[in-house]
């Protein structure tokens, strides 16, 4: 069976956007009504809602969740040659921020259940260079925020956690639930649109708890401002505009309901998938929920991913890789000078992960399908 008129997507953002249409294209008529494109009454709105929604004191929002990576490591001061502990298994723009200030990334592995950072790893990357850590909540599940912060207060390391894929996440680590994004001295999120919390363009925010870091963020994102034509600093110029702020605050508003939909169409297929042999549904950790940006599998060597991958594409089902080539084998660092730890658990994932259509829009008839040819797959094998 093959059948196209499911029209399935990695991600649906149209039949998202229709849900809410009227008050989407209210909120952004009225702000071209007001003209207050850049620094109006919506962002200021938002930063303060979306402060509430995390439980932190400051969230200061930028052009994108690179930028707020790049503002948060400026803010801190790290200088060149400091070094930073990051996972090889992630989105490039991570790491890349971590070379555009010429700091040395330290890659370490990743947990072969998780996919996040190994606290085990970390700990043995730490040299007298050694100034932050930058966890990812990789896929939408926290990491083991607990251990990380316990090992950064005992060397003295600053902890940025790149939240792009996890907004909403609740860690449940400490003896109170926190947000990821909130635990370390600075959060950084994106949303950019597939992003569980999207707007309709680009956008991003950096969070902290700190009055001083704050201060500077702010200053370092807005051309190192101190106030209006006084530059006290090199930063850069990175902002939110006031249409994407509406539409964030429209969706903010939803982003609870959508992670339950994300999570129940997550349950669905690991109900219907994990009794396949060959293939591994996610692990879910018992530290925090988990708010599937990606629906993961891991394939056994015996499944051709390739052969699976077109399978799928000929009956009209994508499919993703993420991530296929890890950080540390990309190009762009052959000539920045960085520590490669052993890398057998991402070197693994890289070439056995594949990610199946996860949005807040999927329906039972769209999974059924997608599963049964899944499954049809691994009988016809
Ligand atoms: C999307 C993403 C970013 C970058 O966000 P942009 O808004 O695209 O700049 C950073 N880190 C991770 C893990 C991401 O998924």
């Amino acid at each position: 069976m093959s059948d196209n008129t499911l029209n399935i997507q990695m991600v649906d953002l149209k039949r998202q956007y229709l849900r809410i249409k009227q008050q989407v294209d209210n909120a952004i008529s009225n702000v071209i009504d007001s003209t207050q494109f850049i620094n109006g009454n919506e962002v200021k709105e938002f930063q303060s809602e979306l402060s509430d929604y995390m439980g932190v004191r400051h969230v200061i929002t930028c052009g994108n969740g690179t930028d707020a990576l790049q503002i948060s490591m400026m803010a801190l001061g790290l200088k060149p040659g400091d070094e930073v502990i990051t996972p090889s298994f992630t989105y490039i723009a991570t790491t890349e921020v971590i070379g555009l200030l010429g700091l040395k990334p330290v890659f370490v592995d990743c947990d072969s259940h998780t996919f996040n950072i190994s606290v085990k790893e970390v700990e043995k990357a730490i040299t007298k260079n050694t100034k932050a850590i930058v966890p990812v909540h990789l896929f939408g599940q926290s990491c083991e925020m607990n251990e990380i912060m316990k090992i950064a207060e005992k060397h003295n390391l600053y902890v940025i956690e790149d939240n792009a894929q996890a907004i909403g996440c609740d860690y449940k680590g400490f003896k109170e639930s926190k947000k990821t994004g909130t635990i370390g001295h600075i959060g950084c999120t994106s949303f950019f649109p597939s992003k569980n919390l999207g707007c309709y363009g680009d956008g991003g925010a950096i969070m902290t708890n700190d009055d001083d870091l704050a201060v500077k963020l702010k200053m370092i994102a807005n051309h190192g401002q101190s106030k209006k034509y006084h530059h006290d600093r090199v930063g850069c110029n990175s902002r939110l505009d006031n249409i994407q702020a509406a539409v964030l605050r429209i969706k903010l508003k939803e982003l609870d309901q959508y992670i339950l939909n994300r999570q129940a169409a997550a349950a669905y297929y690991t109900q219907k998938l994990t009794n396949i042999s060959g293939v591994i549904t996610p692990y879910l950790s018992d530290q925090s929920n988990h708010v599937f940006h990606q629906y993961t599998l891991q394939l056994e060597d015996k499944v051709n991913r390739e052969d699976l991958m077109s399978y799928l594409k000929e009956r009209h089902i994508p499919s993703m890789i993420y991530y296929p080539i890890p950080a540390h084998k990309q190009k762009m660092f052959s000539n920045i000078p960085a520590s490669i730890g052993e890398m057998n658990n991402t070197d693994w994932l890289c070439s056995r992960v594949i990610s199946l259509p996860m949005h807040t829009e999927l329906d039972y008839q769209q999974q059924d399908y997608i599963i049964e040819n899944i499954n049809n797959y691994f009988n016809n094998l």
